[in-house]
């Protein structure tokens, strides 16, 4: 048979679905390695979906999305960002944040562009820069400055031939999130070097403390950035693939021309779904949040009871821990952890070689399941003493 595409060839198949592939063979697992809500979607938005088939609507929509669903969609950000969006031409209803980004770079990237990606990052960042023929420059961020680049790094990426950048806060996996006078030092290099910004705020609604800072607010960020967001994080919606595009007229209409060609519309129900979510759904994200909140704080105490280094992550519901003081590479531990112990993270370097020496551990899940793993890890790590004494808690004073 003719070879398949070369594009499609060299790319790495996810560091993240191979624990799941494991772990799925596994009995009495515990899953710290899913980036998905443990909640069902509220019921209120189920009730709508099962209403609009009821009574028949399995026709298309407007390419860009229901109207009714753009407006609510303006009006939400509108009212917690006070950034407007014109909602018949500057909002697209995409097959969630996962169609936004490959949009989004298909429609910026010509050949041999390249885009700047902070790493660690969301797993399909840097594909589908490549998918789009780009080429992407990582930034290697550390754990001293949480995760965020400094300018200088952002200075030291550029070069003639860079298109954008892109990046996520909160971010998966880190669970940091940016100042605002972080981003708007990035919007400002942005702004310099006249780069677009692809903003993927996926986790806005799960910021802790303090406002989440929308990109586009920002002085001089409108114009240049693609927004991306969606209803499979705060409102518990993966499975519905619901989320939608913001950005200037002459960029989201070029997204359109791909989105009809590919996709052409959502299914009526899932965006009736939305509409309900975005009508009725607050108290329901609210609640939700709460749980969050509560896992967040017994977690992150838990890893460091145990001698695992973690900040307290301000967004989104990933730990990132260091493993670094046991020894192991984030694969070994993983792995040892998975066939040891039976408790499922996934190592740092699936998010790019930045995260070497920590783990991602999600805290979507019930906080039993979140002390039974905490129990393990602990057992794990004390049966193989992989935490020198000297550096074990009660020494340090924790
Ligand atoms: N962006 C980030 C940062 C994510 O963590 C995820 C899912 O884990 C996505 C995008 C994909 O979102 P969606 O379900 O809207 O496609």
């Amino acid at each position: 048979m003719p070879e398949l595409s070369n594009i499609v060839e060299s790319l790495a198949p996810s560091g993240i679905r191979r624990f799941f592939d494991i772990a799925a063979t596994m009995k009495d697992i515990v899953s710290l390695g899913v980036g998905e809500p443990d909640f069902v979607t509220p019921w209120a938005f189920r009730e709508a979906a099962i209403y609009s088939i009821e009574r028949g609507q399995t026709q298309y929509t407007s390419n860009y999305g229901l109207l009714e669903l753009r407006e609510l969609i303006s009006n939400h950000i509108s009212s917690f960002y006070g950034v407007k969006y014109d909602f018949k031409n500057e909002i697209l209803v995409t097959v969630g944040v996962s169609e936004g980004m490959d949009l989004a770079m298909r429609v910026l990237l010509n050949p041999g562009d390249e885009v700047i990606l902070p790493l660690p990052c969301y797993v399909s960042y840097q594909p589908c820069v490549i998918l789009a023929g780009g080429v992407v420059v990582g930034i290697e961020t550390t754990a001293e400055t949480h995760f965020v680049p400094t300018v200088e790094q952002l200075e030291a990426a550029v070069t003639p031939r860079t298109k954008a950048i892109m990046f996520g806060y909160p971010s998966n996996p880190t669970g940091g999130t940016l100042t605002r006078e972080q981003a708007q030092d990035i919007v400002n290099f942005a702004i310099k070097h006249d780069l677009y910004i692809i903003s993927d705020e996926i986790y806005d609604r799960l910021t802790y403390e303090g406002q989440h800072v929308c990109i586009p607010s920002l002085p001089g960020a409108k114009e240049r950035t693609i927004l991306l967001n969606g209803f499979s994080k705060a409102y518990a919606m993966t499975g519905w693939r619901l989320g939608y595009a913001c950005a200037p007229e002459e960029i989201l209409s070029a997204m359109v021309k791909i989105h009809a060609y590919t996709i052409m519309s959502l299914p009526i129900p899932t965006q009736r779904a939305a509409i309900q979510a975005l009508t009725t759904g607050e108290p329901a994200v609210k609640d939700m949040v709460s749980h969050y909140n509560r896992r967040r704080r017994l977690i992150v105490a838990g890893l460091n009871e145990i001698g695992l280094e973690c900040h307290l992550p301000n967004g989104a519901f990933y730990a990132f821990p260091s493993i670094k003081v046991t020894g192991l590479t984030s694969e070994e531990f993983a792995e040892r952890l998975l066939f040891e112990e039976q408790v499922a993270v996934v190592p740092g370097t699936a998010f790019g070689s930045s995260g070497e020496g920590h783990v991602r551990c999600s805290y979507a899940t019930s906080i039993d399941k979140i002390e039974l793993a905490i129990t393990r890890i602990d057992r794990f790590v004390k049966k193989n003493a992989l935490i020198p004494p000297s550096l074990q808690p009660s020494k340090l004073n924790l």
